[in-house]
């Protein structure tokens, strides 16, 4: 485990953050569903890292009811609404802080509203590639470098980080992913957040 990884556990846990770190996503992937109650239905949010880890497959095969828009081609607005009130949700973050912030950006936003205020259990499976060495604004700035550009891609979307690899906020001027920005400092009064943090690099 890195030094930085090992900090932010350490910083995430202290924020009252439930902190599991594993080393590699198979055993992340083992770890969430050990997580997750038998029965419970759960709700995703557009999540490159949880389609990678593979765990809605099962999560469907042993009988969970899963609310995920990329599953279907019904209304998102509709299986969004259905995955927030859900009895877990499970998500990365863009970005965590060195002192163990969660920073997010989000284009639909049902992906940090979910966080913050749905289900009463929130998973955030979060590769070490998230991790930034210093704070908000080093935070923002990965997500900026590392996580829109290849999203927007992605989504076939023409915002400048797609075209260029910069980001251009007036040019895009909400044509992209980002509608709003989230910093999770704690977690919300009364919920539950379980951070896995995951010793390799997975989505982005
Ligand atoms: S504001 Fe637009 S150009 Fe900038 S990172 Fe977001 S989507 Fe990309």
């Amino acid at each position: 485990m890195t030094e930085l990884m090992k900090n932010a556990a350490a910083a995430l846990a202290d924020r009252g953050f439930e902190v599991y770190t594993v080393a590699t996503a198979p055993v992340a992937a083992e770890k969430i569903l050990s997580l997750i109650p038998e029965g419970a239905s759960v709700g995703v949010g557009g999540s490159v890292t949880i389609d990678e880890l593979s765990v809605v497959p099962k999560l469907l095969s042993s009988g969970h009811a899963v609310h995920w828009h990329w599953l279907t081609d019904e209304d998102r607005h509709a299986v969004a609404r259905r995955a927030a009130a859900a009895d877990v949700y499970l998500a990365s973050s863009n970005a965590v802080t060195a002192d163990g912030q969660m920073v997010n950006i989000d284009a639909t936003c049902n992906r940090v509203a979910a966080m913050i205020q749905g289900p009463q259990t929130v998973i955030l499976a979060i590769g070490v590639n998230k991790l930034v060495d210093g704070g908000i604004s080093a935070a923002i700035g990965r997500i900026k470098t590392q996580a829109c550009p290849p999203n927007a891609r992605r989504l076939g979307l023409k915002t400048p980080c797609a075209l260029t690899g910069k980001c251009n906020e007036r040019e895009c001027n909400g044509k992209g992913m980002c509608s709003a920005t989230t910093i999770m400092h704690h977690p919300p009064k009364a919920k539950r957040v379980v951070i896995v943090l995951i010793g390799q690099s997975i989505g982005y």
